[in-house]
């Protein structure tokens, strides 16, 4: 079913390109305006419609996000509207401010605005300050908004609760060190692996953001070429290369037969690093279709206060993506 059915009766849209200029905002809803993104959403306005949410990025006509949300709302029987908003980072503050004074929710956030939307929000979770960006923004009944990040939270959830992977007292390698590394680290410490070490193409990088988190575990950053032959007992590809079909330039010796390779990543068919992964003789190896459906889980939950069953809407996708393509 499109996304669009899915997520309730048809109701009057308020389009992100609606937005006045913001001190005529204020000046309409008679609220002060003090410089900080104060939501000037009335409760109750819209009490008979379906609220509205959605997905910014740029691009973002990709996103499966619509699809999710849909499910999860006819899922839970909630009343909502998902839409996909293109913007471009110049745009991305005015655009947001009109969203949400127009009503708006809540969004999820993507590439290229996890940075500037958690400049944004009033108030960041400890799990969004730690990650320095945000994926999902919620508009909080005091008029102010909310910054989370759920994406360590969907990872964790997709390899330990659908995977079976145990990470305590685990070594865990993760190559790359951008954004999606930072915001999975501190959940992923707080199950305390052994040893978690940070590969990058850039090492400075790598160091960089391990030396950021040295107070939660026993971290490291390094280079490619700094890794050893001793086999790691799990692998997360963090990096953009298999967006590319490339494969990052990590040594053989570091996947052993028992190593679990994940890519967060995720394709029609096996993306790169898994084709490698199996190539070397990993049996055990999946793509990041999960983490994407448990991050979007969480997201619903910080919205509607309730958490989805994602099982079905996993099968649902991929069935989806296989028909379809990615
Ligand atoms: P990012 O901030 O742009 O970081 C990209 C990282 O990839 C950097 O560490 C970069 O290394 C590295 N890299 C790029 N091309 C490479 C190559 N050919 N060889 C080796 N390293 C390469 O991106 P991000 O936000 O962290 O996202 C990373 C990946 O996670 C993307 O594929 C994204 O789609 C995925 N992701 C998935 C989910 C999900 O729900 N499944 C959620 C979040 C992110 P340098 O530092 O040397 O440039």
């Amino acid at each position: 079913m499109p996304a669009e059915l899915a997520c309730g009766r048809s109701g009057r849209r308020r389009p992100l390109e609606a937005a006045r200029p913001l001190e005529q905002r204020a000046e309409l809803r008679g609220a002060q305006w003090r410089g900080s993104l104060r939501l000037l959403y009335k409760p109750g306005a819209m009490d008979s419609e379906p609220e509205h949410y959605g997905v910014v990025g740029h691009p973002v006509a990709h996103s499966w996000s619509p699809f999710i949300h849909g499910m999860f709302a006819k899922q839970t029987g909630q009343s909502l509207s998902y839409r996909l908003f293109d913007v471009p980072p110049h745009e991305f503050r005015e655009r947001i401010v009109g969203f949400f004074a127009g009503g708006g929710r809540g969004l999820n956030v993507t590439l290229p605005h996890k940075m500037a939307a958690a400049e944004m929000a009033d108030e960041l979770t400890p799990r969004a300050t730690r990650a320095g960006a945000v994926n999902t923004l919620a508009a909080r009944g005091d008029e102010r908004l909310l910054g989370d990040n759920t994406d360590g939270a969907g990872l964790v959830r997709d390899l330990c609760d659908n995977l079976g992977v145990v990470i305590t007292r685990r070594r865990i390698l993760i190559i790359g060190a951008g954004g999606a590394t930072r915001g999975v680290l501190s959940p992923l410490l707080t199950l305390e692996p052994s040893q978690l070490v940070i590969a990058n193409r850039t090492p400075e990088r790598a160091a960089a953001l391990a030396q950021d988190f040295q107070d939660l575990g026993s971290v490291s950053g390094v280079g490619f070429s700094d890794l050893t032959a001793e086999p790691f007992d799990l692998i997360i590809n963090a990096t953009s290369a298999s967006l590319k079909g490339e494969v990052p330039n990590v040594p053989a010796g570091a996947l052993g037969k028992d190593t679990f390779c994940y890519d967060m990543a995720y394709g029609k068919t096996d993306t790169a690093f898994i084709r490698w992964a199996r190539g070397l003789g990993s049996s055990r190896a999946a793509q990041g279709w999960g983490m994407l459906v448990e991050q979007a889980a969480e997201s619903f939950r910080v919205w509607r206060g309730i958490r989805p069953s994602t099982t079905p809407v996993l099968a649902a996708l991929k069935e989806r993506a296989e028909g379809a393509g990615t």
